[in-house]
């Protein structure tokens, strides 16, 4: 019998699955993960309860046009309600923004290795990536990536912080390269971990905050998540802030009520817990800095980590020690042959990863 199945597109072939960061390892005392970026805090009460609230009426479909959510995001990044678009998480965002810019065959840039979900959503549309690998120190090349604009090109993310890597690229180096990509080219400047970026000695200046760079540049679209600083992976809800006509087109594209209600009341609830969310978020900035100085200690050579992670390029040795902290009770996330990404969690799961980490070198 000769099957017959459905014509799917030849584009699916090859896409990479993404992987989520594996689960917490069962049995055993303790099982911490730290293998998603995710905040380790559970929900702060009135969070919660605002949640809990809505959860009542979830027969009824969310307010499509987020317009409470909207209306606060305006007051607290003082921006036009018409500049924002809200999505199912930010990747849900960025996936609308490469459907709203390319045509089969048009090319999206970003440097490699960044966030995984970039080459999945740029294939599903049929469009072409072009990756530019990352400097020796783990940065993006921003030389490199202006070199790769064709006539092709129609969106470039930069993913700052990077994710795995978490270094950024800083407001002055990225403002000329933004002055030198074609204005009909959309730059989409992912900044999921921005809430974790801080200056070091004397460079105050130079912390890349898009919603100021974006303000007199109309190809440049800033991302953010609620998913990770303010600890609502699970409800997903991200935006973008960008000038009326990308965000109009964003609205265009929108999988209709994609936002439930209880992910648009969390995130109203989390603007205005904003102070709460921030200490929390404090500790996790002074937690990877005991945690990167520790490994640095230990001698491992580690980027800076700008991010609610820290980045260890193991080469050959990834997968062994992405098994040593498995049998240590912590999980992380390996990228084959490259590297270990390692969120920053309580600091339990962190002096976990500590000692695990410190065997493995002494074996080396
Ligand atoms: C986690 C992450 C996001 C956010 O994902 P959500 O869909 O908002 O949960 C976006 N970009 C990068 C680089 C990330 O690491």
């Amino acid at each position: 019998m000769t099957e017959n199945y459905p014509r799917l597109r030849a584009e699916l072939d090859g896409i990479p699955t993404y992987k989520p960061g594996k689960p917490a390892a069962s049995g055993g005392a303790a099982g911490y993960k730290l293998s998603s970026n995710e905040n380790p805090y559970p929900p702060l009460p009135g969070v919660l309860e605002s949640v809990i609230g809505a959860a009542g009426a979830f027969n009824r479909y969310p307010d499509m046009a987020c317009t409470e959510l909207m209306t606060e995001l305006a007051e607290h990044f003082g921006v036009p309600a018409g500049h924002l678009a809200t999505g199912t998480g930010s990747v849900g965002v960025a996936q609308q923004l490469v459907q709203a810019t390319t045509n089969a065959g048009d090319e999206v840039i970003y440097a490699w290795r960044s966030f995984e979900a970039y080459p999945i959503i740029v294939q599903v549309a049929g469009a072409q990536s072009v990756r530019v690998p990352l400097t020796d120190g783990e940065v993006h090349d921003l030389d490199a990536m202006l070199a790769a604009i064709t006539d092709r090109t129609r969106l470039i993310f930069v993913c700052n912080p990077n994710n795995p890597t978490g270094t950024i690229v800083r407001r002055a180096e990225l403002e000329r390269f933004l002055d030198r990509v074609p204005g009909d080219v959309l730059v989409v400047l992912d900044e999921a971990y921005r809430e974790f970026i801080r200056p070091g000695a004397g460079e105050a200046d130079e912390m890349p905050d898009g919603i100021e760079i974006y303000r007199d540049r109309p190809n440049v679209c800033v991302l953010r998540t609620f998913s990770k600083a303010y600890g609502l992976a699970g409800l997903r809800v991200g935006f973008a802030v960008a000038h009326e006509p990308v965000a109009a087109a964003l609205r265009k594209t929108a999988v209709p009520f994609g936002v439930s209600q209880l992910a648009q009341d969390a995130a109203v609830a989390s603007l205005r817990s904003e102070a709460a969310l921030l200490e929390r978020v404090d500790s996790l900035v002074a937690e990877r800095g005991r945690v990167h100085s520790a490994l640095a200690a230990q001698g491992w050579t580690l980027p800076e980590a700008q991010a609610n992670f820290v980045w260890l390029r193991l080469g050959e040795q990834t997968l062994d020690f992405a098994a040593a902290c498995d049998r240590a009770g912590v999980t992380v996330r390996p990228f084959a042959g490259e590297g270990v990404r390692i969120t920053i969690g309580e600091t339990a799961a962190n002096d976990l990863m500590l000692g695990a980490a410190e065997a493995f070198r002494k074996e080396m």
